[in-house]
């Protein structure tokens, strides 16, 4: 086999792999458990039908005739996201075998070379492939091809009607069809050959999809023909499978999606991306993702960017299938949920949320922070992110500053007793339940560790965040719970299961847990976690989005793992955020993992991921419906959506732009509008240049994007006005300051685009003293 196809070659050692971790291992095993078991149970039924059931058959062929079975497969139920959108569906295929006995009883020997080589033909299987199976000349059932399209087995038909064959035959079957490709792949997983769930709601509701296959028993004569008009005939009816109607919602899931592969390459993320969108209310999980991920329908190939990793490397054979096995299981593992990480300061929502409730913190008191702190049981001092020292904080201030000598103290106030039991009712210990297989749990110091008495440093890192580590989905879940009124809601996936006929016969209610805080401390903390995001000094402002209210915490921590397989220092950054601050709807969580330490953006969770939260929130909230409420600054720098001009005069056209605060340009010297650039309908930035043609033609030609990372906003608008092109932004309000650069562009640098498209940028505030707990890249 040629390197290149992302496939395991066939050699023996095709399940070692370098350096593995447990999990890695373990679900190796797992799968590979899997397939022998099932390969077993295929050989076992066929042993058993051959020696058991056709023994039986043999000895009542007293009657010269024989009983002969017929599957008739159940058809797997389809899943459907929250708009009965389809995910997974089932059509109809055929599997086409031959059976060797029937041709030596029945056809003329020198029939076998015609056959072999129409089969070969119409099927695509290689001749001597299917010359071979002839030879187990007691066979009933040796298979050609599987999964064979309609067309191409009516062909089949065809051919076995045209002479009357008895040893060509096709069977129904049916192939799982996934139309969205990758979109939402590790959710909804996918099924084997025989049409068993593998991976995700496949495997999860493999039997509510699966229903019950029916049969045909059916007695034939001596001379092959079938006897099913004798009375001889049982039919058992095929029971089809149920239903699937997901909370995943396809229009988040393709935001959010779009959002992190932008991030990867913003970024250049070194090993990929997460999300996951909740609503806040329920735990129903609207979106989620680890990119790269892969498409179902060919499950068993790599994507695209991973594949040409791979090959560029100069691996020997072993090295090259073990990576590509390694790479087949990353990219199907649903690592929001199977993967730990430290959270860094995301988890001083915990620590907030905790003290408040606990009556030890209050929003009157001060934090004074002046570098770092002396902790008991630490024979060094413990610092702050900032060195410097941020002064004396009020409790917002600690939390917009991200201080950790601020949430330190918090920590020793509450106490590594109560500290540890909120730990375990936010549900930090166990797994949250999703339906949904491979779920880790967190991992934590012991009790007697944490609790010592004689030793506070557990409880002072654990108070900012570090060393311990959990999964994203243990953490939104414990974020939605504190934005929700303290309700711990369970996170689930499938919200209803559906009859053949379409009748909900389960319906999943969403599942409080427990109330971990008051509703009091709810609303405190979103308020507090409100003016992270909402003020100048708040490390999570590149989070914010005009006109919404989010809400939000960064994060940045050291991949220790990663850096131990690699020899190089690799972050995770992360944010939490949700919206409206005042009535909390949905949560995003971003984890981004090892940016590039040569981006040009500052490494931090406030740099890097809070503007990728930012930009999902901006795309969700819109389509749930929320309501954008502007400030006047806010509306003054608002994108503006351009008028429909053509057709209009050139008088008229130009004073509703000028009416709406764009400049204009008039290219030709007609009096009437032929075209514009850009097009009718799309926003720009207020005080953009508008093209108006008055018979002069657009330039047809497309326009290569330059790229923007780093520029200023106004730099970046000049650089895209000169290609023809306009500028649109998210993240932070445009202004002049040099701190506001673009950290991203929504169009990769080098794409073709048409002239007068219109490029979103991503602005942040990359000032660094208040970009939030970050490492210098
Ligand atoms: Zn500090």
């Amino acid at each position: 086999m040629e390197r290149g196809d992302g496939k395991v070659k066939k050699k023996n050692n095709v399940t070692q792999m370098p350096a593995p971790n447990a999990s890695l291992v373990r679900r190796t095993l797992w799968l590979m458990l899997l397939f022998v078991v099932v390969t077993f149970a295929i050989l076992i039924g066929r042993l058993y039908q051959l020696q058991i059931v056709d023994r039986e058959k043999y000895k009542t062929a007293a009657v010269e005739q024989q009983l002969r079975e017929t599957t008739l497969t159940a058809s797997r139920g389809t899943i459907y996201d929250a708009n009965m959108q389809i995910l997974a569906m089932s059509a109809g295929v055929s599997t086409v075998f031959i059976s060797p006995a029937e041709l030596v009883k029945y056809e003329e020997t020198d029939m076998k070379a015609m056959i072999t080589s129409r089969l070969s033909e119409i099927l695509d299987v290689d001749y001597d492939t299917i010359w071979a199976k002839w030879d187990r000349t007691s066979s009933w059932y040796e298979t050609v091809a599987y999964k064979v399209e309609p067309d191409v087995a009516d062909e089949v038909v065809k051919l076995k009607n045209e002479y009357d064959l008895k040893s060509v035959h096709v069977s129904p079957d049916s192939k799982r069809y996934y139309p969205n490709g990758s979109l939402a792949s590790q959710i909804v997983g996918f099924v084997g050959r025989d049409n068993n769930g593998l991976e995700g709601i496949e495997a999860v509701y493999d039997e509510e999809l699966q229903g019950e296959n029916g049969r045909i028993v059916r007695v034939t004569a001596e001379n092959g023909v079938d006897l099913i008009y004798t009375g001889y005939e049982n039919y058992y009816d095929a029971t089809d499978g149920k239903s699937l109607v997901l909370t995943v919602d396809s229009n988040v899931q393709h935001y959010l999606e779009k959002n992190l592969s932008q991030a990867i390459d913003d970024y250049q993320l070194e090993n990929g991306a997460m999300g996951i969108v909740m609503n806040v209310k329920t735990g129903a999980i609207l979106g989620m993702t680890s990119l790269p991920n892969y498409d179902p329908n060919n499950y068993q190939s790599l994507n695209e960017e991973t594949l040409a990793e791979l090959n560029a490397q100069e691996l020997s054979d072993e090295d090259y299938n073990a990576a590509v096995t390694n790479a087949l299981l990353k990219q199907w593992r649903n690592r929001p949920i199977s993967d730990t990480y430290e959270p860094g300061s995301t988890f001083k929502i915990m620590t907030l949320a905790m003290g408040l409730e606990e009556g030890v913190i209050t929003e009157n008191d001060t934090f004074y922070c002046g570098g770092n702190m002396e902790v008991k049981g630490r024979t060094d001092p413990l610092w702050c992110w900032n060195h410097a020292g941020h002064g004396t904080q009020n409790l917002a201030q600690a939390a917009q500053h991200s201080c950790n000598v601020a949430f330190v103290n918090m920590g020793l106030r509450i106490g590594a007793k109560k500290f540890y039991d909120y730990i375990e009712a936010f549900g930090f210990f166990g797994r949250t339940g999703i339906d949904l297989y491979g779920e880790s749990t967190g991992v934590w110091w012991s009790h007697d560790v944490f609790e010592d008495p004689q030793n506070f440093s557990q409880l002072a890192s654990a108070s900012f965040g570090q060393t311990f580590n959990i999964t994203p989905i243990q953490l939104i879940t414990a974020v939605s719970a504190v934005a929700n009124g303290g309700y711990l809601m369970q996170p689930y996936i499938v919200s209803k299961v559906l009859d053949n006929e379409g009748n909900v016969v389960e319906n999943h209610e969403p599942k409080a847990l427990r109330q971990v805080i008051s509703e009091d401390t709810s609303r405190r903390v979103c308020a507090i976690l409100e003016s992270v995001v909402g003020t100048k000094e708040g490390t999570g402002k590149n989070a914010y989005v005009a006109g919404y209210r989010v809400a939000g915490k960064t994060g940045t921590a050291e991949n220790v793992t990663r850096e131990v397989q690699t020899g190089m220092k690799s972050y995770w950054v992360s944010f939490i955020g949700f919206a409206p601050a005042d009535d909390p709807q949905v949560a995003v969580l971003v984890v981004l993992d090892s940016p590039s330490l040569s981006s040009g953006i500052y490494i931090s969770g406030g740099g890097m991921a809070a503007p990728v939260v930012g930009r999902i929130m901006a795309d969700v909230l819109p389509y749930l419906g929320v309501e954008q409420v502007f400030d006047s600054e806010e509306a003054a720098n608002a994108d503006v959506k351009v008028p429909a001009e053509k057709g209009r005069s050139i008088a008229d056209a130009r004073q509703e732009l000028e009416d709406k605060g764009f400049t204009v340009r008039v290219v030709g010297d007609g009096s009437v509008v032929t075209d514009q650039a850009p097009m009718a309908n799309v926003s720009i930035a207020a005080g953009s240049s508008v093209i108006l043609y008055a018979g002069s033609d657009k330039p047809s030609d497309t326009v290569e994007v330059p790229a923007l990372n780093g520029m200023s906003y106004a730099q970046a608008k000049a650089r895209l006005e000169v290609e023809g092109l306009f500028i649109r932004s998210v993240g932070a309000a445009p202004s002049t300051s040099w701190n506001i650069v673009v950290s991203g562009q929504a169009v990769t640098a080098g794409s073709e685009v048409a002239y007068g498209s219109v490029i979103q940028v991503t602005l942040i505030d990359n000032d660094s003293s208040v970009a939030g707990e970050g490492f210098h890249g």
